[in-house]
């Protein structure tokens, strides 16, 4: 059977790629609660309604359409993602997997069908965290985890999460707080922002789960001199030890499975004259698998590769833990019911984990989560050059399809609300 609702989904995610529903003039940028943000609020709620769907807006903005069960009131399959946007953004990081939710919906409606259980479409706001030191709020509004400290970040011009939300007249933000009993499932679909599926010819993968995360600030201290009159025996210069342990870090990375990454993104030099040895460099270290016990064996490797460096060349050393995020795994029934649906499709059981964070590491503490990556040329994100083939989109659509048919027969313990759903 022929979606040609893939097409659509990719076009309506280019006609968002420009003004008004971009801040910029010359390039994409969509910031939470902005005027741009406002508008493709509007224009994605037109296409919500043209597909049946009753659209409202929550209170953490969250634009979310409805498209009811065979009963009402029966809990409901979350789709979702984020329609937020970074800085000279590319179009899909996003915006798709809202545009295919509504093209799930726009697929069972022109047939006249509805499911044993609701579809709400939900389009979330702060996930990029590209206007407030934050991300996700608005996702973390569904599972109660927002508080008046969260809401007290601060944006360049200084207004408030909670002051910007008022702005926007977004109503109460507590209220957006979904009942358990309300939602069984949440599915994502999204492009895979890395390169394996394009490289190996995919259109589609099952993400089994979101890394988990560890994150380190370092810094190294050695002894500012002369460039031109201390001798090379007699320096401590802070930066070759820097650069040394750079190279170890990316060593760690490389001495696991394939989902397993150690990155130092960032990286200050002092004083940072030409002429002067390096006296400090403080710098970060991002280590993520979906493994915890894989991410924190690295973690170790890299703390005694520091130490054994900065011993051996008369350092200080200060390492510092800044982040510490468990991976968020997708549920195993979900997980097997998209592998199956991909398969019905023709296309190969290739899974893989998130090594970007997603709405759905936050949803996961509400209800069963399911992802689909979608091959994204190049492993091309956030830059202007994101491309995704129209025929890839076609087939996630379809595997997603397959996918929801699928759910109104899942009857396990774990997933009482599907089965519970189907016999009402
Ligand atoms: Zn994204």
């Amino acid at each position: 059977m022929d979606h040609p609702g893939g097409a659509r989904a990719v076009a309506r995610c280019d006609a968002l790629g420009v003004s008004p529903y971009s801040d910029a003039p010359d390039m994409l940028f969509r910031a939470w609660m902005t005027p741009a943000f406002g508008a493709t609020q509007g224009r994605v709620a037109e296409w919500m309604a043209e597909a049946g769907m009753t659209v409202r807006i929550d209170g953490a903005t969250n634009l979310i359409g409805r498209y009811d069960a065979t009963t009402p009131d029966a809990p409901a399959l979350l789709i979702g993602s984020h329609i937020d946007s970074v800085r000279d953004a590319g179009r899909y990081d996003g915006p798709l997997g809202v545009m295919l939710g509504i093209e799930c919906v726009a697929a069972l409606h022109r047939s006249g069908r509805r499911m044993p259980f609701a579809i709400e479409v939900i389009a979330f706001g702060d996930e990029e965290g590209s206007r407030f030191p934050s991300a996700m709020l608005t996702s973390r509004a569904l599972v109660g985890d927002v508080t008046a400290e969260a809401l007290a970040v601060r944006d360049a011009n200084g207004v408030s999460a909670a002051e910007a939300l008022a702005a926007f007249s977004a109503g109460d933000v507590y209220t957006a707080r979904r009942d358990p009993g309300s939602v069984f499932a949440y599915l994502e679909a999204h492009i895979e922002q890395g390169p394996a599926l394009d490289i190996e010819g995919l259109a589609v993968g099952i993400v089994t789960g979101i890394a988990s995360q560890l994150r380190y600030r370092v810094v190294i201290e050695g002894m500012a001199g002369h460039a031109g009159t201390t001798s090379m025996a007699l320096r401590r210069d802070a930066l070759a030890a820097a650069a040394e342990i750079v190279l170890a870090v990316e060593q760690a990375g490389q001495n696991g499975p394939a989902d397993l990454v150690a990155t130092v993104g960032r990286m200050i030099v002092a004083p940072n004259a030409t002429n002067v040895i390096p006296g400090r460099v403080g710098f970060s270290i991002d280590i993520r698998a979906l493994d915890g016990a894989v991410r924190d064996e690295a973690a170790r490797a890299i703390r005694d590769a520091i130490g054994r460096i900065g011993a051996a060349r008369g350092m200080g050393v200060t390492i510092e833990r800044t982040n510490d995020l468990p991976a968020s795994l997708c549920d195993p029934v979900l997980v097997e019911a998209m592998a199956e649906a991909a398969r019905a499709e023709g296309q190969p059981d290739r899974r893989l984990a998130s090594g970007a964070g997603h709405d759905a590491m936050i949803l996961a503490r509400l209800c069963p989560t399911a992802m689909l990556f979608i091959a994204c040329a190049g492993g091309i994100s956030h830059n202007r050059a994101e491309q995704v083939a129209v025929g890839d989109v076609e087939i996630a659509l379809r595997v997603m399809l397959r996918f929801i048919e699928a759910l109104g027969f899942i009857e396990t313990p774990e997933h009482r609300g599907i089965g519970a759903a189907s016999d009402a």
